[in-house]
């Protein structure tokens, strides 16, 4: 394999371990977070908003239908139709009677109007007289000719400083089922919206009420839509009819960027629909927050991975390349590693017109020396030759093994008396050797082949005649060296 296709596999390899890790760790962290904002928006759809728009609903009916059923007392009242069918004389006795009612069942106040007179009487007495063209007085021209017996209205009350009101509208009819007036109670609606308030503030859930027509008429504090349609809110508009043709539904719209899930229910006392709804985005803040959390998580590790990795990869790139360039007995550099330096020391010899000489190496009669003391003592031998020829060395020459127990010397700056001279001093220094092999002292010695670099030639050529040389030092007797 060439350098450039292994860099090119290293980069396939680290881009796909990369890719596998975030898409691993993208895809679970996207699962998870898909699957935990289900779970809430299950939650949330299935038990908060409808249980919130129970807990309303039984406290407007805890609220209202008592005021009803006064206001339907006070309609059958055989005093009130008996005192309008008398022609209405002393107006004391009808207030105070509004009077008894208003203190007996402590509502906000109490009314009656004459259909025959229009006088709107309350509990100091007469108000006022009504008027078709008053907008106030709408509400009364409408339970006039309404089918139902009752009607609950929400207006401000012109009795106590238009407070808004809720009220109980009650058609009051004579013996014969004719229309004399409109009776009933009215409550402030104080109790409810407090009640939608906490609701709001501890359960971030909007609460409100819709007529039939789809008019939002009831609602709390600081509480979109106020005092419009649902058919002109942006994004309730498309559920908007189906809502206001069913009694009650979960719904699912989109404001403003805002994922809102709704719960509708209608509130057949108040002909109401009770809203109760929740942003679906802060409810699932958190999670989103955890999944940008695990992303960024995500994205550390990763690159820590790609770091860790490129890291070892060099670390063993790294050894690779020495294991290839050395020798593991000797820990000398091998036949590879002389390729490229033998050529940089021809390169520098020439540039700075320097001498160049090789010394060629061979151990004597070492077969002998495994013969006789084992291949384990052999290369023990291997290994201490080497140490004395490094040791004998200058730090500008180059020592490498050269085969089994051969050894190439390159020497800088050094011409051939020179090398024979270093050469004789390398052959004494082995020779000298005190070595230890299960109690016995063999001598060791070798033979050298030395030989000057010429100009014209190749490394071939000069490690030939250095080798020339050694055949014939070991010709000549062996533990000898010899010039080419
Ligand atoms: P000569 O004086 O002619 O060189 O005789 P010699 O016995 O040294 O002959 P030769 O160089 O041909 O033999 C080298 C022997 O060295 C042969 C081989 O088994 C042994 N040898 C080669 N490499 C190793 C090695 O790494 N370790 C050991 N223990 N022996 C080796
Ligand atoms: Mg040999
Ligand atoms: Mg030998």
């Amino acid at each position: 394999m060439s350098m450039q296709e292994f860099t090119n596999s290293k980069r396939k390899l680290i881009f796909v371990l990369c890719l596998l890790l975030f898409a691993g760790f993208f895809a679970t962290s996207i699962a998870s977070y898909y699957v935990s904002r289900n779970a809430i928006r299950q939650s949330i759809m299935v038990s908060e908003l409808p249980l919130t728009a129970d807990n309303v609903y039984s406290e407007i009916q805890k609220d209202l239908i008592r005021p009803i059923f006064i206001s339907s007392m006070m309609a059958s009242d055989t005093f009130v139709r008996d005192w309008v069918l008398a022609g209405e004389q002393d107006e004391d006795k009808i207030s105070r009677y509004l009077r008894e009612v208003k203190e007996t069942y402590s509502t906000f106040s109490s009314f009656f109007v004459s259909d025959h007179t229009r006088r709107y009487y309350y509990a100091d007495g007469l108000l006022k007289t009504i008027d078709e063209k008053d907008e106030l007085d709408a509400w009364y021209f409408r339970v006039r000719t309404m089918e139902t017996p009752y009607e609950i209205n929400v207006d401000p009350d012109a009795a106590h400083d238009n407070a808004l009101t809720i009220f109980i509208n009650y058609k009051v009819l004579d013996y014969q089922g004719n229309f004399i007036g409109a009776t009933g109670v009215g409550l402030t609606v104080d109790a409810v919206r407090s009640l939608i308030n906490t609701y709001q503030d501890r359960y971030q859930r909007n609460i409100y009420f819709v007529d039939q027509q789809g008019k939002v008429v009831l609602y709390g504090n600081h509480v979109q839509p106020v005092d419009s349609s649902i058919h002109d809110f942006p994004g309730l508009d498309a559920v908007a009819s189906e809502i206001l043709s069913k009694p009650s539904g979960s719904y699912q719209y989109t404001h403003e960027e805002n994922e809102v899930l709704l719960n509708v229910r209608f509130i057949p006392e108040l002909n109401w629909y009770l809203f109760v709804e929740k942003n679906e985005n802060e409810a699932v803040r958190e999670i989103r927050q955890t999944l940008y959390l695990n992303l960024i998580i995500c994205a550390v590790i990763t690159a820590f991975a790609l770091l860790m990795t490129t890291m070892t990869i060099r670390r063993y790139q790294d050894k690779l390349e020495l294991m290839a360039t050395s020798d593991l007995l000797t820990q000398l550099p091998n036949r590879q590693a002389f390729e490229v330096v033998s050529r940089t020391f021809m390169h520098d010899a020439r540039r700075n017109d320097e001498a160049l000489s090789l010394l060629l190496l061979d151990i004597d009669d070492f077969k002998q020396i495994n013969d006789r003391y084992g291949h384990v003592a052999g290369d023990t031998v291997i290994r201490a030759v080497a140490d004395v020829l490094s040791d004998n060395l200058r730090e500008s020459d180059f020592l490498c093994r050269w085969g089994g127990e051969e050894f190439l010397i390159l020497l800088k700056n050094c011409d051939g008396a020179n090398a024979l001279q270093l050469s004789e001093k390398l052959r004494l220094a082995i020779e000298m050797l005190q070595l230890n092999i299960n109690g016995q002292h063999p001598v060791i010695t070798a033979s050298f082949g030395a030989s000057e670099w010429k100009r014209s030639e190749v490394m071939d050529v000069l490690i030939d005649r250095a080798d020339r040389a050694l055949y014939q030092a070991k010709a000549a007797g062996r533990n000898r060296s010899q010039l080419a």
